[in-house]
């Protein structure tokens, strides 16, 4: 029975048809990016589709990095790496750090994710190792408080890595994660710093 198949199965199933459809013929395309940009966002499955079709983008337009809240928790860490050899390698010359709004990494606190750790067996004892051995888990695990001020943070980032070409134009952006409505934080041309609503509507609460 089909539904009794497991996940692997269904997609190597579907993986089977799709090939021999000859789907991939109009997806075909080549590694350097046609808009010449590299985007770096969320891993949130809302916007898997979404976030390309928002913003015009179709197979072989651009370099997709995603993780959990499009951050950079390492200037030598595997994203910095990607951006890299995207900029370096492969003729990128604009990125976007696309965050947004109702992200998962918001707030997220390290110690609730070492407690779900904690119930998957993990011992407190191979967390104070860890913690002993000087790895920061609390920063490394850490989210952020607001999504335009973690994009600008990521922006200033990668501008400011020794090995980033200053050529290379950096934008930062919010996206709704249900609409796809585009929110400039950074535009990288001008280094013009926009509020999101909210902050604004805050910063004229503020002054009256
Ligand atoms: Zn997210």
């Amino acid at each position: 029975m089909a539904d009794d198949k497991s996940m692997l199965d269904k997609i190597l199933d579907h993986n089977r048809e799709f090939v021999d459809s000859k789907e991939y013929d109009n997806l075909c395309t080549d590694k350097y990016p046609n808009k010449e940009i590299a985007i770096l966002t969320c891993m949130d499955a809302r916007i898997v589709e979404l976030l390309p079709k928002a913003m015009g983008i179709r197979n072989g337009d651009a370099k997709i990095i995603k993780n959990a809240g499009a951050l950079i928790s390492h200037p030598w860490g595997a994203v910095m790496r990607s951006l890299l050899v995207a900029a370096l390698e492969f003729n990128v010359k604009e990125i976007m750090v696309v965050g947004h709004t109702d992200c998962g990494m918001r707030g997220f606190d390290p110690e609730h994710l070492l407690d779900k750790a904690r119930k998957f067996g993990i011992t407190d004892g191979t967390i104070q190792t860890l913690r002993n051995a000087g790895i920061d888990l609390d920063g490394w695990l850490r989210g952020f408080d607001n999504v335009a001020d973690s994009v600008r943070f990521t922006v200033d980032k990668i501008r400011n890595h020794p090995l980033m070409p200053g050529r290379v134009v950096v934008h930062g952006l919010v996206i709704h994660p249900t609409t796809g409505k585009l929110h400039t934080v950074v535009n990288g041309y001008v280094e013009n710093i926009n509020l999101l609503d909210e902050e604004r509507e805050k910063s004229v609460e503020g002054k009256s």
